[in-house]
């Protein structure tokens, strides 16, 4: 007998996720002590000083429970986002809610719509619980929402839409998601992850969606852009009927009490999220003008990561990259054999970076 065969049938096919390697691991594993990281779009900035002393306060309280319906962090987003309290779910992580979101409204024989290269959280939150995902052929590397309504069927109730998309960058522009909106049929949810919306450099106007899309769900994470990754924090927007089902399968304290005070704190933090976006600007700039001096291609990006194509096997650069005790994320998992996916750093980060490239790719 293998266990294998008393999982349900989702979960004993599932891949479980990559998540880019720890720097203590390579340190342990490859005996190189100078270590960057560039492989999981964190901030490099570091947190927020006014995150830091939030937690360090709430932690004098860490004996009791946190406040299992947020209220604090709700009211700060409903003011921020000019919502009821009522349409937002918090979660462990932005994560958690994509998997409630799931488990909530697809079952066994129901599909899910996402695209190539999207999110590899979609897949496997859908096949976790025997639902069937669908990925739709991506168009340029981004989403074809056009191939994406076509693949909607009676048995669909829900389709992801990544904008901007992980690990691609790309972009969706509002009036296509609005088209698309129109066109979707309103008892199946067309979830909206913005994990990256922050970083973004134009006006962009999702939430106003809420009014008069009942069906849109918008995600949305402290992990990027506010610097909270460690302390998973994330949240939903949607239709109150949507939150009040969330919430009745989420665990009762699935949104930490450290990280709803940091998130709090963050949000007040207005100096720090133009710092991580000028950071931000300035790095993909840096990269960009390297991968030019390399020849090398690239997907434009609209998040805080770029992905480079390295003509070549890249697990193999991703490899020669660790010796040079530099991470990045290798994408051969999301369909994209050639692509590296870098994080933005700090200016001195993609410097080491891009010169660790050089030399592997013998440029240099
Ligand atoms: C990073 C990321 C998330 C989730 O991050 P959490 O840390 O769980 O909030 C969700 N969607 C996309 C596209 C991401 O890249």
């Amino acid at each position: 007998m293998s266990f294998c065969d008393l999982a349900v049938s989702g979960v004993a096919e599932l891949q479980p996720y990559v998540p880019g390697k720890p720097i203590e691991e390579l340190q342990r594993q490859y005996g190189v002590r100078d270590v960057i990281k560039l492989a999981s779009n964190e901030n490099p900035l570091g947190p927020s000083k006014a995150a830091l002393a939030a937690v360090a306060k709430a932690s004098k309280e860490m004996t009791r429970y946190p406040d299992g319906n947020g209220y604090a962090l709700k009211m700060a987003l409903a003011e921020k986002l000019q919502l009821a309290p009522e349409q937002i779910t918090l979660g462990n992580g932005s994560n958690d809610v994509l998997e409630l979101l799931a488990r909530a409204f697809a079952g066994k024989s129901d599909e899910v719509v996402f695209s190539e290269h999207a999110f590899a959280v979609y897949p496997l939150a859908t096949k976790a619980i025997g639902a069937t995902g669908v990925a739709v052929p991506a168009k340029d590397y981004g989403h074809d929402l056009d191939a994406m309504l076509a693949a909607i069927n009676s048995r669909t109730k829900l389709v992801f839409i990544a904008n901007p998309n992980n690990p691609t960058g790309t972009w969706v522009e509002a009036d296509e998601i609005l088209a698309f909106l129109e066109k979707v049929p309103e008892q199946v949810l067309v979830v909206l992850d913005e994990a990256y919306v922050e970083y973004l450099d134009q006006q962009h106007h999702a939430v106003d969606w809420l009014h008069d899309y009942h069906n849109l769900v918008i995600t949305r994470t402290f992990s990027k852009a506010y610097g909270l990754a460690g302390l998973r924090i994330g949240y939903a927007l949607s239709h109150p009927e949507v939150a009040d089902l969330l919430n009745r399968i989420r665990q009762p304290f699935n949104a930490n009490s450290l990280a709803q005070a940091a998130a709090v704190a963050a949000l007040g933090d207005e100096t720090y999220l133009q710092q991580s976006r000028d950071l931000n600007q300035a790095g993909m700039k840096q990269l960009i003008a390297g991968f030019e001096q390399l020849d090398l291609s690239f997907i434009p990006s609209k998040g805080n990561f770029i992905a480079v194509n390295v003509q070549s096997n890249a697990a193999e650069v991703y490899d020669d990259l660790l010796y040079e005790g530099v991470i990045v994320r290798p994408v051969a998992g999301y369909g994209l054999p050639q692509h590296l996916r870098v994080s933005i750093g700090r200016a001195e980060e993609n410097q080491r970076f891009l010169d660790a490239l050089s030399s592997v790719l013998g440029r240099s």
